[in-house]
């Protein structure tokens, strides 16, 4: 029996072509549309055409379209999974948020390629096949949202784009992929350890995300303030530690019920509140810093934009961080 696989294309280079400049562009048409009769040799498939933008110009508000896509179409009429395709650039972004977001009993995976439809070597049309072989195993409902690319399954929790151009670019740090593709299989050999899900309807809070460097002040962390962000996320250094003149600015962030979330700016390793010098983790844990237990920055601030549409008490956000 085929599976109902709802497929929604949103854009990026998987759908690009290059053009005589050899710049990559948007076309007038998605090359990935006249592909469907490919995939229902897999699966049967619907197909949507939900956007057709490069992924940095995809917004939290582009996401939660795409989660009441879903929604509404299961709604309707129920399916097995759904297969995204989006530009790799924040295509982790859109996969952690769905993961976070959508509850429904199904496969959702994201895929894209680093490879436009008319280049040598263009990886899209594999990828998508995959991603919709993927979505066809009954296990992948139970890993959360799945990232596929280059015969490999990432959970959209842990993967990151590491490469600026290589098609081996989609990683997951330190925990490496849960399961591949091969010729004739899908094999998992991790399942995630924990889920959550956020029931939420807008996404209106606004969250920044800024990085820790040497000699780094308050002078940005009360710009945030005064702009009035609803949250800030820090790539902070090594274990969770900031010079200590921006202690000024995270104490005024605070006051001002601003929650400050630590993520550190090394790729590998959790945050957390081990120093107690000014502006050591443990300092900063004092001063009612969150800190993230391993998102990387741009997970996180997803994490807290979604928290931010639930609640606006720095002890719930903290909680939900400690999941
Ligand atoms: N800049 C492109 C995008 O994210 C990159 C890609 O799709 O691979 O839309």
């Amino acid at each position: 029996m085929y599976k109902d696989i709802l497929v929604i294309h949103t854009g990026g280079t998987i759908s690009m072509q290059e053009n005589e400049e050899g710049s990559v562009v948007p076309g007038e048409t998605n090359p990935l549309s006249i592909q469907t009769e490919t995939l229902s040799s897999i699966a049967n498939i619907q197909v949507i055409e939900a956007f057709h933008l490069p992924s940095p110009h995809i917004t939290p508000r582009h996401m939660l379209m795409l989660k009441d896509i879903i929604e509404e179409h299961y709604k309707k009429k129920a399916f097995d999974g759904v297969v995204i395709t989006h530009g790799t650039d924040t295509l982790e972004e859109t996969a952690y948020f769905l993961d976070l977001t959508v509850a429904l009993p199904i496969s959702i995976v994201v895929t894209g390629a680093m490879r436009s439809s008319n280049e040598i070597g263009y990886e899209g049309l594999y990828n998508l096949i995959s991603a919709v072989r993927v979505a066809c195993e009954d296990a992948s409902k139970e890993n959360g949202v799945l990232v596929v690319l280059n015969d490999e399954i990432h959970s959209a929790k842990n993967v990151t784009k590491t490469h600026t151009s290589n098609v081996s670019t989609f990683q997951s740090p330190q925990y490496g992929p849960i399961g591949i593709v091969t010729k004739g299989d899908i094999f998992f050999h991790h399942h995630p350890t924990s889920r959550e899900k956020y029931s939420i309807c807008d996404v209106t809070k606004r969250v920044t995300l800024i990085k820790a460097y040497a000699g780094m002040d308050s002078g940005l962390l009360l710009a945030i303030r005064d702009l009035q962000y609803d949250g800030v996320i820090i790539e902070a250094l090594g274990q969770g530690n900031l010079p200590p003149e921006t202690v000024e600015g995270i104490q005024q962030l605070i006051q001002s019920n601003i929650p400050v979330v630590l993520v550190s700016r090394c790729f590998n390793g959790i945050a957390q509140g081990v120093y107690g010098y000014e502006g050591g983790g443990r300092n900063l844990k004092e001063l009612g810093v969150i800190f993230s237990h391993g998102l990387n920055g741009q997970k996180a601030s997803i994490k807290l934009m979604v928290a931010l549409s639930k609640t606006n008490k720095l002890s719930e956000i903290e909680k939900i961080f400690t999941i």
